[in-house]
């Protein structure tokens, strides 16, 4: 079932939409044996647990149990559903659908009502309208002089789509001449105010930077204030498409840059990063003015070996640092940090000092280790108390361990730093490992704690030789559809009993019937629930590991006939005995009353 679309409409998207290149839009993927591996976006992977298949169009992850085709996984990421996927993934290539009437069971996602392609049309309108103001608006002469003397090309303002948002409602105006519902705009974050009373554009007299997802979607806006006064730099709500701690600025441009160079440098400010690409620096992306969260960790982490952050050196910079460093370890991140020179933000940085001087500063860079070790000695010097200190020393230990436990510090570095420890707190090697020992067993412990509590999907596959031997089929038929042929003969998807291994049975058997040399692909475009698609590459997958299609089949299918009559035989007997228990019953009634003749 396509829901709205017709299956040829559905085939001919997904064969334009590789899994590889759709995925590798969200996770760096390197080739593993036949297959493609990657970390899986739908858990806390720490390890690459995914992996895509190219010639059967399927990813599966080891670890979580996601799996399924393109649509499942654009589904899964982007929280779409089935008909949302195919019209996302037909955009993505170009594929005009015909639009479906009535739209009310096609949405279904997250919420009925709100529609994430809806939305990217909408903020794809409202970031070429915010373009446009800027050449054609009178207000856009000075904001386009504004822009020149920050030294940004006329390259880059194209680039980075930047544009003008004006007065107080030109937005809401232009829309309604657009006929764009207000319902929409607003689920787009673009207005403020309440429905049916006064509502007014979000963004006013600022210089406007569309923020867009991995795969160029205009998902949100960024808006730098033109006049004093207001708050410097503002963000489209969370809407949803948008949540600006899952979401990196110029992650789309930086991607590929971020995966050949191994390297993302991560700055704050939408300016850094547009700098940044203009010099030629190709993998810097922006947190959107927030501190680094969780969530960027495990973008990043999707993408580059290493994340190297750029800091302010003043406090409130350091300790935002220290925090970021933090969630890096803990997501076993490789990261270094740097601060531009003279407080000045990288975007003044690469203009004065340029690109060289940029890369210099990347490339020094200092470890966890180092950035720590300098905190820790700058504490001592400045605070002399001994609670200061203590805490001091609690915090870098506290880290080395984090660090030792991860992988992030190798153990042979742990005497080297365990004895200069010891030297400038004076307290026994010895007592400093008993101390780190114990840090690393809480560090452990809270790992698997969160493990454990990742939702771990189990679907009861039955068990038992019969239940096995429904499992073989499938198995032997996902990967050998030309069996069919003997399997047809013998059963059908009724004989199965186990009700998710039924539900494949009819989806495969069906398409089969119609399609014998139907892909893979083809057949998970059938299976609208993520747990049966789930299932179907895992059955795929097993049974491509096993091999031995016939000789398994004959096996399977003779114990399918063996439980048959086995079935059939108790059935007989259960009969058999039933009679028999009847023709007692009534002979001895009969004995006991044999003047009811009528029974006998
Ligand atoms: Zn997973």
């Amino acid at each position: 079932m396509a829901g709205f679309f017709d299956q040829a409409v559905v085939n001919q998207v997904q064969q334009a939409n590789d899994i590889v290149d759709v995925i590798s839009e969200h996770v760096n993927l390197v080739k593993k044996g036949r297959e493609m591996v990657g970390l899986c976006p739908f858990h806390d992977d720490h390890r690459p647990s995914m992996n895509v298949n190219a010639v059967k169009q399927i990813f599966k992850c080891f670890a979580c149990g996601a799996g399924g085709d393109v649509f499942k996984f654009v589904q899964m990421r982007e929280n779409l559903s089935f008909s949302q996927a195919i019209e996302r993934l037909a955009e993505r290539v170009g594929i005009k659908l015909k639009r479906a009437e009535a739209t009310k069971s096609q949405a279904g996602g997250q919420s009925a009502d709100v529609d994430p392609n809806k939305l990217a049309k909408v903020n794809e309108w409202a970031a070429k309208y915010f373009q446009e103001n800027l050449v054609n608006k009178q207000e856009g002469k000075s904001v386009l002089d504004y822009i020149a003397e920050r030294q940004i090309t006329r390259e880059s303002v194209k680039k980075w789509q930047l544009g003008l948002a004006v007065s107080g409602d030109d937005l809401i105006r232009a829309a309604k001449a657009k006929g764009i519902p207000m319902k929409l705009l607003e689920q787009t974050g673009l207005v403020v105010g309440q429905m049916g009373s006064d509502l007014g554009d979000k963004f006013v007299n600022r210089l406007m930077f569309p923020i867009t997802d991995v795969t160029g979607r205009v998902i949100g806006f960024g808006g730098r204030a033109l006049e004093k006064g207001s708050a410097k730099y503002i963000n489209s709500p969370t809407t949803a498409l948008f949540d600006k701690s899952n979401t990196l600025y110029g992650l789309e441009q930086a991607r590929h840059k971020i995966v050949s160079s191994g390297t993302a440098v991560v700055v704050e400010g939408y300016t850094d990063v547009i700098m940044a690409h203009s010099k030629g620096c190709d993998n810097v992306v922006a947190t959107l003015g927030t501190s680094f969260t969780s969530g960027h960790g495990r973008i990043l982490r999707r993408y580059a070996k290493k994340v190297v952050l750029i800091f302010d050196s003043d406090t409130a910079g350091m300790e935002a640092a220290n925090r970021a460093l933090e969630i890096c370890l803990a997501q076993h991140i490789d990261i270094a940090l740097a601060s531009v020179p003279e407080g000045k933000d990288p975007c003044d940085f690469l203009l004065a000092a340029g690109k060289e001087q940029f890369e210099q500063l990347i490339d020094q860079a200092v470890d966890v280790f180092q950035f720590k070790w300098n905190r820790l000695t700058e504490s001592f010097s400045r605070d002399e108390t001994l609670a200061g200190r203590k805490s001091a020393i609690e915090e870098f230990l506290q880290t080395i361990a984090t660090s030792l436990w991860s992988g992030n510090l190798a153990a042979i570095d742990r005497g080297l730093i365990v004895n200069r420890l010891s030297k400038i707190i004076g307290l026994d090697s010895k007592e400093i490992n008993a101390e780190l020992r114990k840090r690393i067993g809480r560090a452990a412990k809270t790992a698997s704690y969160n493990v454990e509590n990742q939702k771990v999907r189990s679907i009861d596959l039955g068990d038992g030789l019969f239940a096995i031997a429904q499992r073989e089929i499938l198995e032997v038929l996902l990967n050998e559809p030309k069996l069919f042929e003997i399997v047809k003969q013998k059963i059908t998807a009724e004989d199965f009993d186990v009700p998710m291994l039924k539900q494949t049975a009819s989806i495969l058997f069906e398409t089969l019937i119609t399609d014998p040399e139907t892909r893979l692909a083809e057949i998970l475009a059938r299976a609208e629930s993520p747990e049966a698609g789930s299932l179907i590459v895992e059955l795929a997958q097993s049974g491509e590991a096993k091999g031995n299609f016939e000789s398994r089949l004959t096996g399977a299918l003779d114990a399918i006939r063996r439980h048959q009559a086995q079935v059939r035989k108790s059935e007989i007997k259960a009969t058999e005995d039933q009679t028999q228990f009847l023709r007692c019953f009534l002979e001895n009634t009969g004995k006991q009353n044999p003047r009811n003749v009528g029974m006998t």
